[in-house]
């Protein structure tokens, strides 16, 4: 799937709530498009992804088994292997500040499984992000350096929001029908559209191979 983009995700429904629209509106514009969920519990949240997948009209997730996102360097390994697979131009994660400590965790495992798919030393062929952006699920960005217009695929957002039954029927009120929708509100007024959703840029040291990517002689330019 060279030049795609792959969200990276702790649980099924983060994709949908934190960047849903940003991979409707890229599917529908023919990019490559997929999410890589790191566990799955209770095991209903399986089919539940899948059909939020579907109806954002991404490709079938990819869909870890764990019940909780760990430090392990084997989790750090199976993800490096999933990137390096898939070869996507763009990773999105979670934010380094979520509220939630598998976020948190999540942030720390895909920005260094970046690192190793981009090593000779672990992979024959391997590969490098450009870009890694983070976004926001139920932790909001207190500056965005990005703002996606979703307007045009919002209602498929919502609709892959509905297919959480297990997670709406939580909060009596509707909060993630409500939250989800004020907040793409907020973003939408920021960025001048309907509806939108924000990201944070991290920077990628890409330090693979070794730092020759780095030389320069003007620092006007890229490299040279
Ligand atoms: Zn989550």
């Amino acid at each position: 799937m060279k030049g795609g983009l792959l969200a990276i995700v702790s649980h099924p429904d983060d994709e949908t709530f934190g960047c849903g629209g940003t991979l409707a509106l890229h599917a529908e514009n023919g990019y490559p498009v997929s999410v890589l969920s790191l566990t799955c519990s209770p095991e209903e949240r399986r089919s539940e992804l899948i059909k939020a997948t579907e109806a954002l009209g991404l490709e079938e997730p990819l869909i870890f088994d764990g019940d909780r996102v760990t430090s392990d360097k084997s989790l750090v390994r199976l993800v490096s292997d999933v990137i390096v697979s898939k070869r996507p131009e763009i990773v999105i994660t979670h934010l380094p500040f979520d509220y939630h400590s598998e976020h948190r965790l999540a942030f720390e495992l895909v920005k260094e499984a970046i690192e190793w798919a981009a090593h000779t030393t672990t992979y024959n062929q391997p590969w490098t992000v450009e870009r890694l952006l983070l976004m926001e699920v139920n932790t909001l960005i207190p500056t965005p350096h990005i703002i996606v217009d979703i307007s045009d695929v919002f209602h498929k957002k919502k609709e892959a929001i509905r297919c959480y039954t297990s997670q709406l029927a939580k909060f009596s009120w509707g909060y993630y029908e409500k939250f989800n929708t004020r907040k793409a509100e907020l973003r939408g007024t920021q960025g001048s559209c309907q509806y939108a959703e924000a990201f944070i840029e991290e920077p990628l040291a890409k330090n693979s191979p070794f730092f020759t990517n780095k030389s320069t002689r003007n620092l006007f330019k890229k490299s040279g």
